[in-house]
Formats: C-alpha cells, structure tokens, sequence
C-alpha cells in the first residue's frame, strides 16, 4: 500500500460551487509544507455536480483520491470513509466550506512533529449569531454534566489525527457515530489552539434547527446512560410529591372535613404524568432504538464508485459495484459485515446490501411516528381538556367537547406535519385533516357518550379515556391524511437519519 505522510479527509455534500476553490487553497496550502500528501474527497451523495468535480480533480492530480457514496449517508459516514480511505501517517479532517481555513495546516502539522496524535483548531464564534451563540454555549454547559467524555465548545471536526489515533477511531465499530465523543474517548496526547471563525466562502449549510437538535440528542446519549438514570430521579421525585400531597389532603380533609373535589387537580395531574411518562418512554425508545439499529449491523454507509475503480454507468449491473480501499486496521471488529462500506464489495453479497441500506425499517418509522404523534396528543389534550373543561360548566358537554376538539385540530395539522410525518403542510393535506379528525371526533364522541351515559362516568374522566382508546386509530388516520400523495407532490417524507 502506498503511503504519504499527510492525508487530507474531505466529506463533501452538494458543494458545487465551493470545492474548486477549496482545492487551490488546500493545495497551494500544502506544497510549501515539502510533505506527501494525499486528499481524500468523500462525495456524501450530492445531488448537484461535487461528484463531476472532485472527478476531475482526481483525473487531474495523482494525490487526489475520492469515494462517492450511493446517497447521502451523513458527515458521520462520510469521515469514516476518508478515514478508511486514508493512508497517511497523519490525517486531517476538514470541511469543505473554507470554514476550516486550509492556511492552518502548517501549524497543524509543525504541532504533530511535536508528538501530539490530536491536534484541534477550535474556533471562536466571531460573526455568529447571539442565539447560536446563547444556545451553543447552555449545550456544553449541559454536555459537560451530563457526558462521560468532555466535549469543549468550539472543537469539532477540524483537527490532525496521528495514525495511531485513526486507527483508534476505526476500531470503534458503532453505527450511531458521534465523532466529537469519539475523538475524546479515544484520548491520547492531545493539544489545540483557537482561529476565528468564518463564513462559509459559498453554498449553504446542511445543518438546519432539527439537524442540529437531532444532533444534539445523539451527543447526548451516546456516551451515557444518565437520562435513564434521571427518569428514574424524575419518577421517584414525583413519586415523593404525591405522597406529600396525599398526606396533604388527608390531614386536610381530618382537620376540616371532606371538601369540594377538584377536577381541575386531578385532570392537571393525569395530564403532567402523561406526558412525564411519555417523555420517559420517549428516553427509553431512543436507547432501545439505538440497540436496534446496532443489532442489525448494517454498512455505515453504500459506495457508489471511486477514484481506484472506473465509473459505474447508470444501467449496469448492481454486481459491478466497486472495491473499497479499506485499509481496516486488524483489531477492528469484521462479524458479520455484508457490508459495502465496510469490507470490499466485489461479491455478490455486497451487491444486496444498496437496496436494504436505501429503504428504511417500516417498524422503528411507524414507532417514532406514533411516539411523536402521542406526545403531541399529550399537548393537544391539554389543549383540549382547558377549553373543554371551561365550557362544559355553561354549555352542554358534547357542544364543549366539540368546540375543544375544533381548537386543537388546527395546532395538531401544523405539529404532526412538521414533527410526526416530517414534511410540509399543503392544501389537499389541509382539507384531508379535518376530515381524518372529524372521523376521529365521532369516535371520540360515540366512546365519550358510552363512557357517561351508558358507564355512569365522570364527564372529564370519560374524555381523557375515550381520547386515550382513540389514539391508534386517530394516529393511523392523521398519517394518511398528512402523508397521502406526499411522494406524488414531490414533498420529502421522512427523513431520518439516525439508523444507517
Ligand atoms: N457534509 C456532508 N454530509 C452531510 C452534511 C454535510 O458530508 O450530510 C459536509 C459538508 O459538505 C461540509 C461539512 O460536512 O464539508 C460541514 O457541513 P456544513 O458546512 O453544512 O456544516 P456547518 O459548517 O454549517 O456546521
Ligand atoms: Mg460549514
């Protein structure tokens, strides 16, 4: 195998109208350094021309390489494979963006001949936002106590890597990757220094709101087990509250006898225990989730072609499918890997494994709907229950009952199509919903008026069942109504990205 003394790792997701420019730079950059080097170019399954470019690029320079993946698996996947791909004695990983300023490289690479195995350029957060800002830094305060391994504010993914350190990471085999926890759980000698921040040169970042919460929450759970520990704390702290308050109410009722009974406090705490036990559950499904999808052990990411193979023309057979140089160190764990990235894929077996990387799991889809379409049942009841319970005392109960659920209709359309399905709101959805709900609401109302007339049921008791009884069949109609034809007008359905 052919090695250099630098490897430059690039993921590259739809970066069109930057790479060019990072490449001159990154170059021009790296010659004065008199090193080897090589750059790594990871194409995360653009949709515009980065894969065409960094082509050309490595048609052009021999020191340029590049693996182009079947669709976009993630920044997460895309490092892993320049890792694999790389065969310096030191790597970095950069973005390619001119976020990362290629002019650091020197000073990275003068720290190394130092002996650190980690070199980080953390970055400051000139030019941001004061909300970015504000939200950023509370992240780290809270990652800093509820994490087993530090992650500081500012280091990311810009940072040099001894092989040593490379071969660390690849050792880790978990299909939900969280790199800033990797780096730091691998450790070694490590330094770093701080550049200032800078826009991106061109193009727009891929990391939304709900990319970034979503991020967030992997950081969160993937080196710990303390939310577990803290829904235990959370329960048994409730727990202890409503024993206090039952001792409350008994000495209250022997000092002055039975007073008038509260609705509004028995419903307030159904309500807030509902959804505490939700979000309970919503902790242990995500962990339960990721076990999941560590159990299937499926390839982190599908390697469309390679600077080391010719191209695959759109038509051909699936079994033409490239090699990957994976120089996989020895001690990284290879049980049952029909994986195409990450073992070569020349066989047979490989040529399978796209279409089951590309369709995702029904199952665990229709689970995180359904959690996310209950917990936001648990607001819209609330919702709900507040007009409910306010206007049946001066109207007839079915006519609040009504008018409540009217109330909520429109709040639960926006939430469920934004949240649960995951797309955006049009017009035909907006007229399917009302109608879903209103089914809904006459089996709502035929179980409300079972429950009160035909039971003998306390009216508010009557309407937390019969919306609990409702849940699944409300669930199953919400998503047809939401989802139905989202693929025909072209809407992006789900999209998650957690489950390789
Ligand atoms: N990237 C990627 N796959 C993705 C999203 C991003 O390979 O799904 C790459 C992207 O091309 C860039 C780097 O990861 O080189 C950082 O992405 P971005 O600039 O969008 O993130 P930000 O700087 O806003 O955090
Ligand atoms: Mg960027």
């Amino acid at each position: 195998m052919n090695t250099c003394q630098v490897s430059v790792v690039v993921p590259c997701f739809n970066e069109d109208e930057v790479i060019e420019a990072f490449h001159r730079e990154l170059v021009s950059a790296l010659e004065p350094t008199r090193q080897t080097f090589e750059i790594c170019y990871v194409d995360d399954g653009s949709s515009d021309r980065t894969r065409d470019r960094i082509g050309s690029l490595a048609g052009a320079d021999r020191r340029v390489r590049y693996t182009s993946f079947s669709r976009n698996f993630g920044k997460e996947a895309a490092m892993l494979a320049g890792l694999r791909m790389s065969r310096g004695d030191a790597v970095v990983l950069m973005d390619a963006d001119l976020q990362h300023p290629p002019e650091l490289l020197p000073r990275m690479l003068e720290l190394r001949r130092h002996g650190y195995d980690q070199v980080v350029a953390r970055r400051d957060r000139t030019g941001e936002g004061a909300l970015r800002t504000l939200l950023s830094t509370l992240y780290y305060r809270a990652m800093g106590r509820c994490m087993d391994v530090s992650v500081v504010d500012g280091e990311g993914d810009f940072r040099l890597l001894s092989r040593n350190a490379v071969d660390a990471v690849l050792a880790l085999p978990e299909t939900n990757r969280f790199s800033k926890g990797i780096f730091s759980w691998i450790g070694f000698d490590t330094t770093a220094f701080t550049y200032r921040n800078v826009r991106r040169a061109a193009g727009s970042s891929k990391w939304g709101g709900r990319h970034l919460l979503n991020y967030g929450i992997d950081g969160l759970i993937s080196f710990n087990s303390r939310p577990l520990r803290l829904a235990i704390h959370a329960g048994l702290a409730l727990a202890l509250a409503a024993l206090g308050y039952a001792l409350w109410i008994i000495a209250g009722v022997a000092l002055h006898g039975v007073g008038v009974p509260g609705y509004t406090t028995l419903l307030t705490a159904v309500v807030a225990l509902g959804g505490i036990q939700l979000a309970t559950l919503g902790v242990i499904g995500e962990y339960v989730g990721r076990i999941y999808c560590e159990s299937k052990r499926r390839p982190h990411y599908v390697v469309r072609e390679t600077s080391e193979s010719p191209r695959v023309p759109r038509n051909s057979s699936p079994n033409a499918f490239p090699p990957v140089p994976s120089p996989v160190p020895s001690s990284v764990p290879q049980e049952g890997a029909v994986a195409v990235g990450d073992v070569p894929v020349g066989s047979r077996a490989g040529a399978t494994v796209p279409g089951a990387a590309v369709s995702r799991a029904a199952g665990p889809r229709t689970a995180r709907q359904f959690l996310t379409f209950a917990s936001i049942g648990v607001v819209n009841t609330a919702v709900y229950l507040a007009v409910y319970a306010s206007l049946n005392r001066w109207i007839p109960y079915l006519a609040a009952h009504v008018l409540g659920y009217a109330v909520s209709v429109v709040g639960s359309f926006l939430l469920n199509t934004y949240l649960t399905c995951r797309t955006r709101p049009t017009w035909q959805a907006g007229v399917r919903y009302p109608l879903s709900s209103a089914a809904g609401l006459v089996l709502t109302g035929v179980l409300l008026s079972l429950g009160v007339s035909g039971l003998d049921m306390d009216k508010n008791l009557a309407a937390v069942a019969a919306g609990l009884l409702a849940t699944p069949f409300s669930f199953l109609l919400a998503r047809w109504a939401i989802d139905s034809g989202a693929s025909l007008a072209g809407r992006r359905p789900y999209e998650g990205q957690h489950c390789a």
